[in-house]
């Protein structure tokens, strides 16, 4: 899948995200989805049971973005290899929810 805006506009009391082009490609990929979370765990990114994507791809690109829709399928959690994370859901305490979920999971695993 190749998802690449003709325009994209962002508007609020702040500076958007770096990943604007990730949150925005999943929000188009995925119907229903309400909150797209982003972070950054070492704990997270050492797990092996995650769906992971294939290559490092450049922060805040397309070419990212299609990186995390190429693995993202129905899953809530995604690990952008060498990144970082990238959580889905109907809401932000759903996608929240989900990062917790498999953060305690990792500090178990300590
Ligand atoms: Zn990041």
């Amino acid at each position: 899948m190749q998802w690449l805006p003709a325009v994209l506009t962002v508007a609020g009391l702040h500076e958007p995200s770096s990943e604007t082009l990730m949150h925005a490609a999943i929000y188009a990929a995925r119907p229903g989805t309400g909150a797209v979370f982003h972070g950054h765990s070492e704990e997270i990114l050492g797990m092996t049971d995650l769906p992971v994507t294939k290559r490092e791809r450049p922060y805040g690109t397309a070419v990212m973005a299609n990186e995390v829709l190429d693995v993202l399928g129905g899953h809530s959690v995604v690990i952008m290899r060498n990144h970082g994370f990238v959580a889905v859901g109907r809401t932000m305490g759903e996608a929240n929810g989900a990062v917790q979920t498999i953060d305690g999971a990792a500090n178990e695993r300590h």
